[in-house]
């Protein structure tokens, strides 16, 4: 399966991704996770990124796509993958549109966790991140706002929304989400 999980930073994407995971075995493609490796190898990506990270920006839709680009051509994409923190920018979700539809591996469905301001600031909190500090935090979620929150539009009209409760245990918000998955592969297989 091909999933794109949207959701506010501190939504609990990161605890609900690695369940996903090891529910359906599919790659998982974070380019969070990916640029914070860049980072930390102080490859030339890495230095590049570094100062849009620390202030909460969003890397350039370039980097992301000729990063991700390069990632879906190892072999083990072929098995689906957990988009997670991407796209992040209409540009990004149209790229990723013709990236997938030029290998004919459409997307599946799009998971978008619902949780409100005042919890992702309370998470957030408790999370030491560098960019976990409360203006950067803010930042972040300015840019969830204005810039990724569209996209769950752009996937709506396309039939491919699955919006899902993120409040509750952990147990709780991945029982939607797997409630969520289970109906996308039960109605594939009809
Ligand atoms: P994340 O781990 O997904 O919260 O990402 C951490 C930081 O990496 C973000 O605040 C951005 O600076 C950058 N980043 C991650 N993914 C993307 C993306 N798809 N587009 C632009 N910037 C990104």
């Amino acid at each position: 399966m091909r999933i794109v999980f949207i959701g506010p930073p501190g939504a609990g994407k990161g605890t609900q991704s690695q369940r996903l995971l090891d529910y359906l075995h599919i790659p998982h493609l974070s380019t969070g996770e990916m640029l914070r490796e860049a980072r930390e190898a102080k490859t030339s990506t890495g230095q590049l990124v570094d100062s849009f990270m620390v202030r909460g920006n969003l890397v350039p839709d370039p980097i992301i796509m000729q990063m991700v680009g390069e990632r879906l051509e190892r072999p083990d994409s072929a098995a689906g993958a957990l988009f997670d923190g991407f796209p992040r920018t209409l540009r990004q979700a149209q790229g990723l549109d013709e990236a997938l539809a030029e290998r004919g591996t459409p997307l599946d469905m799009v998971l978008e966790l619902q949780v409100n301001d005042q919890e992702v600031m309370s998470r957030l909190a408790g999370r030491g991140r560098n960019d976990d500090l409360p203006e950067v935090v803010a930042q972040r979620l300015a840019l969830f706002w204005k810039q990724t929150r569209p996209l769950v539009e752009y996937y709506r009209k396309r039939g491919l929304l699955h919006a899902v409760d993120g409040h509750g245990t952990p147990d709780e918000v991945f029982a939607r989400i797997r409630e969520a998955v289970d109906q996308v592969r039960s109605k594939q297989r009809s």
